[in-house]
């Protein structure tokens, strides 16, 4: 169970990013994130959530209010849901005034409602600000209260939080095992059905399907069933063991479908890839305006794959960058199959890489034309081998689709090109 606190994410000026950072690593760490609830700063509605909530939860994650103002009531609710008193913990204020010397900053008398934690609660350090965070127990769930400033609460979780936790759940815990899949070429209706026996939600091994601009993400998440109570290593390596069966499975379904697997993006496998062959590939682009070469360079260590790339949006500048010919533009237009390919070959030509492709194509929301509507994207591919250019009409979902497609359409060809390697 996660609780976000604070007006301002219900009124939508801060967006409740803590949650989602949470639940990955608690699931990592064995636990299941059953709910998340965003409440206001009112003392009244966090007592009666945490009435509501802490009898069908084993732990309860809440992050937000411990600040030293009026309005951060975390403390004082949880002792009154607790039904202990509000106790001012010695080690507390010790570290806050310790911080506040260190930093040769003004101590407040307020800082020292900061050094209230409910009785019998532990308090959890914070190197990076004032406020202290805790763990309590209310009733038979256990209690986290984390501040609400991302970097704070990311820096409590992995120093203080998390060790506490392993000490007091030990064996009960069921780490999560990921696997992830990359697939390019079917609409996710189509993959939801390939998966649909395996996409039943609650299982010890869930599968799930995220879309980004036509690309789809396949994950699988297993957890350990075990009835009894096993060492974590044994939870671990079941949950492990059964994840990857699923995503092998889940791999001969998808056949030419599959782009890769593993955690990388596809930039980054892209990347790798030509590392480890030490090969170079550049881009030119047209409706993609630098897209390419945005998403190839965001990459570490691309410098030593990417030399480079065109940006070639006018007509002219693609014969005068990457020699077009111009009869070739006159006869058959930019958005062309030749024109792709011309693109392609100029750009290996000029910058002497190992591969090189390109995009030209009709992104909207104007432009179009009956035998070239919008989304209809020409690509070209210049190899050591020989080239080659391919036409795609994508959905005409908006102009950011179209490119973002053609994104993904240009880095899943070299995958393929390159194979696993
Ligand atoms: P502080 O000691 O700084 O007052 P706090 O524990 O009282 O810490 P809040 O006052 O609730 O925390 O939040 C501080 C800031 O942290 C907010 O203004 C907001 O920008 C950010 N924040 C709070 N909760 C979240 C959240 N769930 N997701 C993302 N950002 C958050
Ligand atoms: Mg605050």
């Amino acid at each position: 169970m996660l609780i976000s606190i604070g007006d301002e994410l219900l009124h939508g000026r801060v967006v409740d990013t803590n949650a989602a950072w949470l639940s990955g690593r608690l699931e990592a760490l064995g636990f299941r994130v059953h709910e998340i609830r965003g409440i206001s700063d009112v003392e009244e509605q966090l007592v009666e959530l945490l009435a509501e909530v802490t009898p069908k939860a084993d732990l309860c994650v809440a992050t937000g209010g411990l600040g030293p103002t009026a309005d951060d009531r975390t403390r004082a609710a949880v002792a009154r849901a607790a039904g202990v008193e509000h106790e001012f913990d010695e080690r507390s204020w010790t570290e806050i005034q310790r911080w506040f010397e260190k930093r040769e900053r003004p101590l407040d008398p307020s800082n020292k409602t900061q050094a209230f934690l409910p009785a019998g609660a532990r308090s959890l350090p914070n190197h990076l600000g004032t406020a202290p965070g805790f763990l309590a127990t209310i009733g038979s769930c256990r209690f986290a209260a984390l501040p609400g400033v991302p970097s704070e609460m990311r820096g409590m979780t992995a120093e203080a939080l998390e060790p506490v936790l392993g000490e007091v759940f030990g064996d009960r815990l069921r780490p999560l095992a990921h696997r992830t899949l990359w697939v390019l070429g079917p609409s996710e209706a189509e993959l939801g059905s390939i998966l649909e026996d395996r996409m039943v939600p609650g299982g010890p091994v869930e599968v799930g399907v995220t879309a980004k601009e036509g690309l789809l993400v396949v994950r699988v998440a297993a957890q350990s069933q075990a009835e009894v109570v096993q060492p974590i290593d044994a939870s671990r390596e079941e949950a492990e063991r059964l994840a990857l069966e699923v995503a092998d499975d889940i791999v001969g379904r998808l056949g030419p479908m599959l782009l890769y697997r593993g955690e990388d993006s596809p930039s980054t496998a892209l990347v790798h890839r030509l590392l480890r062959s030490k090969q170079t590939l550049a881009s030119a682009e047209s409706c993609t305006g630098g897209m390419l070469a945005a998403a190839w360079t965001d990459v570490p260590g691309s410098s030593a794959v990417f030399p480079g790339g065109f940006v070639v949006y006018s007509n002219e500048q693609k014969t005068v960058s990457l020699g077009v010919p111009r009869e070739l533009l006159d006869a058959h237009g930019a958005v062309s199959e030749l024109v792709a390919q011309s693109m392609a070959e100029g750009a290996r030509r000029e910058t002497g890489a190992d591969f090189a492709l390109a995009t030209s194509g009709i992104a909207g929301p104007r432009g179009g034309s009956d035998e070239k509507p919008v989304g209809t994207v020409c690509f070209g591919l210049a190899t050591p081998f020989g080239s080659r250019a391919w036409t795609r009409h994508f959905p005409n979902l908006g102009r950011d689709f179209v490119r973002q497609r053609s994104v993904w359409e240009a880095t899943a060809t070299m995958l393929r090109e390159l194979g696993p390697g």
